[in-house]
């Protein structure tokens, strides 16, 4: 069940070694109140210290982003890694060995493939770079870069390459050099012949190598020198390569990104080629039009801001500013640099130098200030039909945009710039918002949510679960996990009565590495919490009460709801709704009279 393959009485013993406060005191200066330590949280940003590490509990919690968990979730977090590495650097940092790994035939195998993958990419980028830098056969392509206003230093430092134009020259050189054709097809730098054979996947392009953020070879783009399509192809999806997840020069750039506070993202090699050769050192690229949510997470494990720097005829398209918002919504702080005459950075470097690029990227306009301006950008609004067009354009952004005082202020300005009333602004925002309410799903779990009262309820009953391991059989008995609100409720009240059915009492360190992030993040803030007090037992047998009265209401509310609709559509069967209804009603009212 678990997916990773260290032992797990490593993995306590590692933990209950370690000093969970000395190790995140060594990225965030922390200082002792109470029981617990405080310092500023390190993946959201904030002057006032909201983030806590509670050495009794082994845990931290911040109660301004939620992020939370043990220490193996912290160094996971923060040194963007996966559980295994998080394991391996504890162990680096305690001076303690790690034991071999207990792998898995199937784990060996696959661990051994992306070596071999991550191997031959290393060999190609080698091969490319000499093809172009130490051949004849790479003269044209380094012309062409040079052409573009790059030094052969700056193609050397990116490792910048040359994939010939050949069958298999390439295939060749790495099948000499140990790789099998199989690799090469899995590596996606060779694609199989029909009969017998490989043939080479880049051709006659200029090879641009990119790297994880351990600097490792992925994969590769490689861009055509004319008008040959596609323009740029890039490496398939591999076991390595995955797209919705690569950043060009990330390797390069992360600390830079740290350092800063933010990072510059552009849309194309030569771009951030020549943003990064010119002293602005935080960027990366996208590779695509659409920046994924998985880009935006790994950016802000470094930074809590992005700014973009894309083409602005592309930027201007609509899909892509909607990506944007989804973005923000990952908690990034999202702004958008604008050019001279719709040009790309690496054009704007090069007729006006990089001054005016800092100069931009330093300017650059919050993301719903940028929607605004694209709203009102082409249109005439003097006369009432471009008025209308605008609001029309501009009301999905406002929709989408969540800090309320930001919207208000945009609301304003727009109307104060197409002479025009606030409310009718307002009136068409209520009807977007209105529509899109409209679409989700089950009102009744609307109405579930909302109730604060059943909310802390589940609360009390799963942190006595929690602290009191033997209260669970009990609660067990009374209660099952489908009764919990939807999310990361349920899923921990599932995983708490799971653990118990395998017999282990769950404490909150084990459940942790079978949860999901969200409710990885809901189990730290409940385990954080101050201990209950003498009269928890009370407040349990209430809170249960709570929980199945909020079942009952929500059973009697259906019945009786299709009573109703029975009775309009004139269906006699009614009777027998409104019995049932009446039924659940007497187990409410013996419910609410039963003794705590
Ligand atoms: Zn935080």
């Amino acid at each position: 069940m678990r997916k990773y393959s260290l032992p797990d009485d490593f993995v306590d013993k590692l933990r209950s070694q370690a000093d969970i406060v000395s190790i995140i005191a060594e990225y965030v200066p922390l200082k002792q109140k109470g029981r617990n330590y405080w310092g500023c949280c390190p993946f959201h940003q904030e002057k006032t210290p909201s983030f806590s590490v509670a050495p009794e509990k082994n845990f931290f919690y911040c109660y301004g982003c939620q992020a939370g968990g043990d220490v193996f979730r912290f160094l996971m977090k923060i040194e963007n890694i996966g559980f295994v590495d998080s394991i391996k650097l504890l162990a680096q940092k305690l001076a303690v060995p790690v034991p071999e790994k207990e792998q898995s035939e199937t784990e060996r195998a696959r661990e051994k493939e992306r070596e071999e993958i991550l191997r031959a990419n290393e060999l190609a980028r080698d091969f490319y770079s000499a093809c172009m830098t130490k051949s004849a056969l790479g003269i044209n392509a380094l012309a062409y870069l040079t052409g573009r206003g790059l030094s052969v230093d700056q193609a050397q430092e990116f490792r910048l390459g040359f994939a010939p134009d050949d069958w298999d020259k390439c295939a060749t050189a790495l099948q000499k050099r140990g790789i099998s054709a199989d690799i090469l097809v899995k590596a996606g730098l060779a694609i199989p012949r029909p009969q017998s054979g490989v043939y080479d996947r880049f051709r006659n392009r200029i090879m641009f190598p990119i790297e994880d953020i351990r600097g490792r070879v992925i994969g590769f783009g490689g861009r055509v020198m004319d008008d040959t399509q596609p323009k740029y192809l890039n490496s398939p999806e591999t076991p390595v390569f995955n797209k919705r997840k690569l950043l060009f020069n990330i390797a390069r750039a992360y600390r830079a990104i740290k350092q800063a506070g933010f990072a510059v993202v552009v849309e194309g090699y030569m771009d951030a080629i020549a943003l990064a050769s010119n002293g602005i050192d935080n960027v990366v690229a996208s590779l695509g039009t659409a920046f994924t949510p998985e880009q935006a997470r790994m950016l802000l494990h470094y930074a809590p801001e992005i700014v973009f720097a894309y083409d602005s005829d592309s930027a201007g398209q609509n899909a892509t500013l909607r990506a944007l918002s989804i973005v923000r919504s990952s908690g990034a702080v999202v702004r958008i640099a604008s050019f001279p005459d719709g040009k790309d950075p690496d054009e704007v470097l090069r007729k006006y130098g990089p001054q005016l690029v800092r100069e931009r990227i330093t300017a650059a306009a919050g993301l719903l200030e940028y929607q605004m301006e694209q709203a009102l950008s082409g249109v005439d609004y003097s006369d009432l039909a471009g008025k209308v067009t605008v609001v029309g354009r501009a009301v999905p952004y406002l929709a989408l945009a969540d800090n309320l005082v930001e919207v208000d202020t945009h609301i304003a300005r727009l109307a104060e710039k197409l002479a025009i009333d606030e409310n009718s602004i307002r009136g068409e925002l209520r009807r977007a918002r209105g529509e899109n309410s409209q679409q989700r799903p089950v009102a009744v779990q609307v109405k579930r949510g909302a109730d604060s009262k059943l909310t802390g309820a589940e609360e009390i009953v799963l942190r006595q679960a929690l602290e009191q391991p033997e209260s669970v059989q009990s609660i067990r008995s009374q209660l099952s996990p489908e009764l919990f609100q939807p999310g990361s409720r349920r899923k921990l009240a599932e995983a708490i009565w799971r653990s118990y059915s395998d017999g282990i009492p769950a404490s909150p360190l084990d459940l942790l590495q079978s949860l999901d992030e969200d409710t990885a993040k809901f189990l730290s803030r409940l385990t954080m919490q101050e201990d209950q007090g003498p009269e928890k037992d009370q407040a349990l047998g209430d809170s249960i009460r709570i929980i199945l009265l909020a079942k009952l209401n929500e059973e009697y509310e259906a019945h009786r709801m299709q009573a109703d609709e029975m009775l309009r559509q004139g269906d006699l069967n009614y009777v027998q709704e409104l019995k049932n209804a009446q039924r659940i009603l007497t187990k409410i009212s013996d419910l609410a009279k039963s003794p705590g």
